[in-house]
C-alpha cells in the first residue's frame, strides 16, 4: 500500500476557491514536493490529508486508511504553516503536552523528549520558554512535536517560510536526515530550491489544479 493515495481529491470553499481533482500517489519512504505559489491550494490539500477539513469530492488514504480516521491520523505528524505556541511554556513542556495528547506513556516520554529536542537541534534550550525562541527554533520545536509519535509520514506546510537563510538550511538538513531514516515526507513549498534539494517526485500546483507531476528532475528540465 502506498503512503498516500489521493483520487480526484477536491475542496471547494464557499467562494469557489480551494483545490480541485488532485490525483497523486506517494510511495512509502518517498519525499514528495507540492510546489506552487501562494494561494495555489497547497495548504487546503494537506489539511484534507491530515483530517482538518472535509473534502467536497474525491477520496484519499494514508497507508490504506481513509483520511480523517483515527487509524490514518495515528500514522502521521503535521507541521502546520502557522503554529502558535503557548509562549509561557518551555520547549520541553510543549513537547510533553504533545506526547500526552498522543497518549505516550510517561516513562517513554521521559526518555524520548530530550532525544527529540537534541535531534532537532534545540537540546540546550529545552528549559527556556518558547517566548525566547527565534522563528527557526520554534519551527524546530514544531518538528519535535510532529515527530513525538514516531510517525510513518510527515506533512510539512511551508516549513521554511518566514525563516532566514540559516534557519532554512538547518531545517533542510534535518529533513534530509529524517528522509534517510525512511520516513515518508510530504512537503508544501513555494520555494523551488526546497523541493529540488529534498524531493524525489513532485507536483506543480496552480490555481487549485495540478499542472504537472512526476520526477523532480524531469519536471524541472521541461520548464
Ligand atoms: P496555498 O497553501 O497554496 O497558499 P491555500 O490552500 O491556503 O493555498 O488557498 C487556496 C485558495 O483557497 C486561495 O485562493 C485561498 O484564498 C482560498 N482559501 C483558503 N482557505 C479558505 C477558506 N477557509 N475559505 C475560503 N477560501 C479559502
Ligand atoms: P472550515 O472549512 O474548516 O470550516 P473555515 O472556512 O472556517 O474552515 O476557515 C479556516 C481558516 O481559513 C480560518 O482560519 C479562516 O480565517 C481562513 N480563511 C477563511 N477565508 C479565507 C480566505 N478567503 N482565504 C484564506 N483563508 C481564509
Amino acid at each position: 500500500t502506498p503512503a498516500i493515495e489521493a483520487v480526484s481529491l477536491t475542496k471547494e470553499y464557499d467562494n469557489g476557491r480551494g483545490c480541485r481533482n488532485v490525483t497523486i500517489t506517494v510511495g512509502k519512504g518517498e519525499a514528495f514536493g507540492f510546489l506552487g505559489p501562494n494561494g495555489a491550494g497547497k495548504s487546503t490539500f494537506v489539511k484534507m490529508l491530515v483530517g482538518l477539513i472535509h473534502p467536497t469530492a474525491g477520496s484519499a488514504t494514508l497507508f490504506g486508511h481513509k483520511i480523517g480516521t483515527l487509524e490514518a491520523k495515528g500514522q502521521m505528524g503535521y507541521l502546520p504553516e502557522l503554529y502558535r505556541y503557548q509562549e509561557w511554556l518551555t520547549g520541553e513542556e510543549v513537547v510533553r503536552l504533545h506526547a500526552r495528547l498522543c497518549r505516550i506513556e510517561r516513562s517513554v516520554a521521559d526518555k524520548r523528549i530530550p532525544e527529540l529536542l537534541q535531534e532537532v537541534g534545540i537540546g540546550q534550550r529545552g528549559k527556556d520558554r518558547v517566548k525566547h525562541y527565534s522563528k527557526g527554533m520554534q519551527q524546530r520545536l514544531g518538528l519535535a512535536c510532529a515527530l513525538v509519535n514516531d510517525p510513518a509520514i510527515l506533512f510539512l506546510d511551508e516549513p521554511s517560510s518566514a525563516m532566514d537563510p540559516i534557519g532554512r538550511k538547518e531545517v533542510r538538513s534535518l529533513l534530509e536526515k529524517l528522509k534517510g531514516r525512511g520516513i515518508t515526507i510530504f512537503l508544501n513549498s513555494h520555494l523551488l530550491g526546497d523541493v529540488e534539494s529534498l524531493c524525489d517526485r513532485m507536483a506543480l500546483l496552480n490555481n487549485g489544479e495540478i499542472l504537472r507531476h512526476g520526477k523532480v528532475n524531469e519536471i524541472l528540465n521541461k520548464r
